[in-house]
């Protein structure tokens, strides 16, 4: 029989590629053999479940092709190379800033008791400064009980010495 012509056609339909004369002999052979008839709708439902599954699937191609791009270029300055080197330079950014802020300090420090009540509230509340006295603040004490234990050895050794000499 002519189904092989009639199947080639069928897949030419799908196609869209059938000339008028190959669509009418088509039709004229679908209508008489039941088998290719078959065949022709099972073709069209698996291109209609194509068509909707292309439509379902139209964000993969990008989306792959983004992912692809992304993991090709892995190996290559990624994003994560670029934020090593953005912290790498804010490093010595943070520290300039931190060695202002000391000198900011410094310079602020004498005439901090002449500053109002309601400036000194106000420079307080400045959690950089604020911090910076506090670590200011917690080297001095530090400093008073060497000094005191300083101090103490010096007593202590004098103390002996006066021993000894007596
Ligand atoms: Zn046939």
């Amino acid at each position: 029989m002519n189904c092989r012509k009639a199947e080639k056609l069928i897949s030419k339909q799908l196609d869209n590629r059938l000339e008028a004369r190959e669509s009418a002999w088509l039709e004229d052979h679908l209508q008489n053999c039941p088998a290719c008839a078959r065949l022709a709708s099972d073709y069209q439902q698996l291109k209609n479940m194509t068509a909707e599954l292309k439509v379902e699937a139209e964000p993969q191609p990008y989306f792959t092709e983004r992912l692809l791009a992304r993991l090709s270029s892995e190996p290559k300055p990624s994003i994560w190379a670029a934020v090593e080197r953005l912290y790498a330079r804010a490093i010595p950014v943070f520290l300039i800033m931190v060695t202002l802020l000391v000198g900011v300090l410094f310079l602020v420090q004498p005439a901090e008791r002449q500053l109002s009540q309601s400036e000194m509230l106000l420079f307080q509340n400045q959690n950089p400064l604020k911090e910076m006295q506090a670590l200011f603040e917690e080297e001095r004490p530090e400093n008073r009980q060497l000094k005191l234990l300083f101090a103490g050895l010096e007593n202590m050794e004098s103390y002996q010495r006066g021993n000894n000499e007596r």
